[in-house]
C-alpha cells in the first residue's frame, strides 16, 4: 500500500455570511491524509465536521487556504473540473442512505455509471459486481422499501464504490442503523479500506464506530483539537461474528 500524501489541507478557513453575522465555521485546518488511511472525524455538533467534509468532497469551497488532492490544487479547478474530480475519485455514503425510492438496487448502483456515459451491458455487469461485493447478490431487483436499513446502506455503499473511487466519504454511515447492522457496515467499510485500499473519511459520533478507523481526528470550534493514530483491531470482534443480539463494545484491539 502506498503511503504518499493523497490529501493536504493547509490553513483552510470557512466563513459563512459576512459583516456582523459572519460565522467562522473553520478556523485554520491543516491536515495531511495518506493514501489508504482510514479517518474517523469526531467532535461536538457545530464543530465544523460537515463543513470540512463538504470541502474535502468538493461540494463546497473554503474561504481561504489550500486543498491539494493527489497533487492537484483544487481551488484552481473550475466548477466543472471539481465535478469531474468528484465523479472520478470520490464516493459518498450518507446517514439517510439517499437511494431513489421506486428504483431497484441495481438501478441505484448504476446511476453513477449512467452519469459517466457507460454503455448498458458494461453498466449492468459492473453494478452487479459491486452489489456482490457488498453481499447483496440476489437482491438486485428489490427496491429500497423491500430492503432492511442495513441492506439499503449496502446498496448505497455499492453505489459509492461502483466507480472505483480513491476516497470514500461517509457521513454518519451507521447513524440510522441498529447495533448489529452498524457492525456489519463497519466491517464492510474496513474491508474496502484494507483490501481495496480505498481511503476512508468518516464522520461519526460513536466511539464504537470510530474504533474501526486507523486515525481519529477531533474537531472543536472549527479547529482540530486532537489527531491520534490508534491500534487497529486485526480481527472481527467475537461478539460481532456471532450475530443475533449483539452488544457492541469497543472492538477488542488486543486480538
Ligand atoms: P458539525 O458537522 O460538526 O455539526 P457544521 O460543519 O455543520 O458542524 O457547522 C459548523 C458551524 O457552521 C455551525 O455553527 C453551523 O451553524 C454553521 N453553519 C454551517 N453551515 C452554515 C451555513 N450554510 N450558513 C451559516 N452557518 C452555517
Amino acid at each position: 500500500m502506498s503511503h504518499a500524501a493523497l490529501i493536504r489541507l493547509a490553513g483552510i478557513t470557512k466563513t459563512y455570511g459576512s459583516g456582523p453575522v459572519a460565522f467562522q465555521a473553520l478556523r485554520g485546518i491543516d491536515l495531511v491524509i495518506e493514501a489508504g488511511d482510514f479517518l474517523a472525524i469526531m467532535g461536538p455538533s457545530g464543530s465544523g465536521k460537515s463543513t470540512v467534509m463538504n470541502i474535502l468532497g468538493c461540494l463546497d469551497t473554503p474561504t481561504d487556504g489550500s486543498y491539494e488532492f493527489d497533487g492537484v490544487q483544487v481551488e484552481r479547478l473550475s466548477r466543472n473540473e471539481r465535478a469531474l474530480l468528484r465523479r472520478h475519485y470520490l464516493g459518498f455514503v450518507f446517514q439517510g442512505f439517499n437511494l431513489l425510492a421506486r428504483t431497484t438496487a441495481l438501478e441505484n448502483v448504476e446511476l453513477p455509471l449512467i452519469y459517466r456515459g457507460e454503455p448498458l451491458a458494461r453498466r449492468h455487469a459492473t453494478a452487479r459486481a459491486a452489489l456482490r461485493q457488498v453481499g447483496l447478490e440476489g437482491w438486485e431487483h428489490h427496491t429500497p422499501g423491500e430492503l432492511s436499513g442495513g441492506q439499503q446502506q449496502r446498496v448505497a455503499i455499492a453505489r459509492a464504490i461502483v466507480t472505483r473511487p480513491t476516497v470514500l466519504l461517509a457521513d454518519e454511515p451507521t447513524g440510522n442503523l441498529d447495533t448489529r447492522n452498524s457492525v456489519e457496515i463497519m466491517e464492510l467499510i474496513r474491508t474496502l479500506n484494507r483490501e481495496q485500499g480505498i481511503t476512508v473519511l468518516m464522520v461519526t459520533h460513536e466511539p464504537d464506530m470510530a474504533a474501526y478507523a486507523r486515525r481519529v481526528v477531533r474537531f472543536v470550534d472549527g479547529r482540530i483539537e486532537s489527531d491520534r493514530h490508534q491500534p487497529v483491531p486485526s480481527t472481527t470482534p467475537p461478539q460481532a461474528v456471532a450475530g443475533g443480539e449483539v452488544a457492541v463494545g469497543t472492538p477488542d484491539r488486543s486480538i
